[in-house]
């Protein structure tokens, strides 16, 4: 994908109206400081257009990034992060799954996941609420770079068990450093979207 514009269009809080996107949409969800804003930064060849935070939880709205006015990247709000109230958690659920359910246009899911980590129980949550929704999610292994070479199939391993990912699920290690990982992603964007 050769990006030629990225516009933020649209920014969602708990109780706006979903956009009725004419174009395709591809979304991206994972726990707060998981990676989401780096990677999709990443995909759009920006520095800091997606916020990438040190405190975590900031993204508290899902974001439509128009790529060339041919797709967009979807930004569902991080999950799990302590600091926020039960209310809000519930309420932040319900608008993602309200996503999942209503989008006419969501043709992929990406589930992020750190490399280094046990998936949580937000993050099985997370998965289920998916594939309950018809959508069989693509896991992205973030943080590639944090972890030796020798241990990538072992994380992988434990990550595909601990999630209990359906057979034949793609999963694509990622780092936000490198940009490992980026070329995959887009090419199963492209053969998702445009066949
Ligand atoms: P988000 O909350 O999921 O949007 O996560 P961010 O993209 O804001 O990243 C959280 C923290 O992890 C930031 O300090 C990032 O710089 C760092 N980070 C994200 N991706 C990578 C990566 O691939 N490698 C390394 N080493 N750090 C990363």
């Amino acid at each position: 994908m050769v990006i030629k514009n990225v516009e933020l269009e649209t920014v969602c809080g708990i109780t706006s109206r979903l956009p009725e996107n004419e174009k395709p949409e591809i979304a991206f969800a994972g726990k707060s400081n998981v990676g989401k804003s780096s990677l999709i930064n990443a995909l759009m060849n920006r520095k800091s257009l997606a916020r990438i935070s040190a405190t975590p939880g900031k993204t508290q709205t899902i974001n439509f990034y128009n790529i060339n006015q041919e797709l967009y990247l979807v930004d569902l709000p991080g999950y799990g992060y302590a600091k926020v109230s039960e209310k809000e958690k519930i309420a932040w659920g319900k608008m993602i799954e309200r996503y999942l359910h209503e989008s006419k246009q969501l043709r992929a899911v990406f589930l992020l996941i750190d490399i280094r980590h046990d998936p949580s129980a937000n993050d099985k949550m997370m998965y289920e609420w998916i594939l309950n929704q018809g959508y069989q999610p693509v896991i992205i292994a973030t943080k590639l770079d944090k972890i030796k070479k020798s241990q990538i199939q072992k994380q992988l391993k434990v990550l595909r068990q601990g999630l209990g990912l359906v057979n034949g699920t793609t999963i694509i290690p990622f780092s936000a450093q490198t940009k490992q990982g980026r070329d995959e992603i887009w090419q199963f964007v492209d053969r998702e979207v445009f066949g």
